[in-house]
């Protein structure tokens, strides 16, 4: 294992040099992850395969292709939100003015989860370079191509006394935990994360919390049943369903449900072939204990698509289930595979109900053509973010905050609030000597009539 605490040392003295405050430094860091990620994209590639077996399509799009738009995108904007800026001054304040400097918090630990090894790790790096921090990278032990590749990159394109990785499992991750950071930015478990929360308290380190969850996927009758189906099956088995986003879940209104599952089943086949074992676009599961946890939830549940699975293969087919109880474990566990299970409603009030009645989700879809229902969703339900008439591509926003809501995190990230999530907003007020009002200072006695009336 790397010496963390010589690693910590360093980072602190690179900080404390304040090159990172320099836009202009910030800017270019930037510009040679851009370079490095382009120069090494087969070497990422072929770490993703031999992790997940993603093709390069969907490795692209989902992981590198993605993380390259958000370099761009900070790019662009990051001199325009490091500067300070000036805000309005309360009357009862003038003639001073009002200020919020954003400044790094300093060494920021990032945590990352298996599913989109290289997405996960780099996408939050982008916003603390953007925002002036020096990091430290925690990628998971389970996606090891990707964890060394990643290892090899940043060791060969930056000084490991701004950016650097650390490699390796639990212990690793509780070594890094045990030293002073000024900012977490974990992704993975509810149940990790509470403990990634108990060890910065210790220090009263700031965290973000990108936490998982089961996420419901609400089919109306008024929906486009063919083109709903469609997208919930592209969302559900990307990555072979190993997705934080991806729908846990789907509730559907019993008049359509068999139209729905049928639809779903066409658009299976037509992505992935008769046999989804032979498709050169399916994914793998990434580990044999994930496998069997996943087979396990099969049982006491009607196979109505898929369900084939092998564990020496590691595949595990899209696979539709129904006719389990809410209290059925795979309705109250994350599934995190290719699994979605198949529910039936009478009334949307009933989906409501039932899913505020559970912990709040990362995120939620909702089918309908009907306005008057995507509202009352919106108004009823607590979630992370989500989608009316789509799944996922809401995380492909730079516009719209990305994280979760109780038990499926906290904080958020993605554009400006990546930026505001690795940044401490100094507030400032700037008076002058030009006045000096004396009801300010003691004895106050003789102007509480005259505040009465100002802080009224
Ligand atoms: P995990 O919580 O098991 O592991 C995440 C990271 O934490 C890994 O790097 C791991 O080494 C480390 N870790 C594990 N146990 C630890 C401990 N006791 N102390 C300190 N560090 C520890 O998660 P995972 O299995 O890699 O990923 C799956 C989970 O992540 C799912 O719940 C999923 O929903 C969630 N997830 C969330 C997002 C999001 O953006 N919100 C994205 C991807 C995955």
């Amino acid at each position: 294992m790397k010496d963390i605490k010589g690693i910590i040392a360093a980072q602190r003295a690179f900080f404390a040099s304040g090159k990172t405050r320099e836009v202009s430094f910030r800017r270019r860091q930037l510009g040679i992850l851009r370079h490095a990620v382009k120069e090494n994209e087969k070497s990422i590639l072929d770490a993703l395969y031999a992790d997940l077996r993603k093709s390069p399509y969907e490795a692209y799009l989902t992981e590198i292709g993605i993380v390259l738009e958000d370099i761009r995108f900070y790019m662009k904007n990051i001199r325009r939100w490091a500067r300070p800026k000036r805000v309005r001054t309360p009357y009862y304040h003038l003639p001073a003015t009002s200020w919020i400097y954003p400044e790094p918090y300093g060494k920021a630990l990032i945590i990352a989860p298996w599913n989109y090894p290289f997405n996960l790790a780099v996408a939050p790096l982008v916003p603390a370079i953007s925002a002036g921090n020096c990091a430290v990278i925690k990628p998971s032990e389970f996606s090891v191509n990707t964890s060394e590749v990643l290892a090899d990159l940043f060791g060969r394109y930056f000084d490991p006394a701004y950016i650097t990785v650390v490699t390796g499992g639990v212990e690793a991750s509780k070594s890094l935990l045990a030293e002073k950071f000024d900012k977490i930015f974990f992704t993975g478990s509810p149940t990790v994360g509470r403990i990634v929360m108990g060890e910065a308290a210790r220090h009263l380190t700031p965290v973000t919390l990108e936490l998982g969850g089961k996420s419901p996927c609400i089919v109306e009758k008024d929906a486009d049943i063919s083109l709903s189906a469609k997208r919930i099956v592209s969302g559900k088995f990307i990555n072979a369903g190993q997705t934080c986003i991806a729908p846990d879940y789907l509730a559907v209104h019993h008049s359509v449900r068999d139209q729905l599952v049928d639809e779903m089943g066409k658009h299976l086949r037509r992505f992935f072939g008769k046999n989804p074992a032979d498709s050169p676009v399916y994914p793998r599961i990434i580990n044999k204990k994930h496998l069997e946890r996943l087979s396990g939830l099969l049982e006491g549940t009607t196979v109505i698509f898929g369900g084939d699975h092998d564990p020496d293969t590691l595949f595990f087919s899209p696979t539709l289930v129904t006719d389990m109880a809410l209290s059925h474990p795979v309705m109250q566990e994350e599934i995190f595979g290719p699994i979605l299970p198949v529910l039936t409603f009478d009334t949307i009030a009933e989906v409501i109900d039932m899913v505020n009645s559970r912990p709040k989700p990362l995120a939620l879809y909702l089918f309908t053509s009907d306005p008057g229902k995507a509202k009352a969703v919106m108004k009823r339900i607590s979630f992370g973010g989500g989608c009316v008439n789509d799944t996922l591509i809401h995380f492909a926003s730079p516009f719209l905050p990305f994280g979760g809501v109780g038990n499926s995190g906290m904080g958020s990230y993605h554009g400006r609030y990546g930026f505001d999530a690795f940044s401490h907003h100094k507030g400032v007020l700037k008076n002058t000597f030009l006045i000096d009002f004396p009801f300010r200072y003691p004895p106050f006695f003789k102007y509480l009539r005259l505040l009465r009336k100002v802080l009224r």
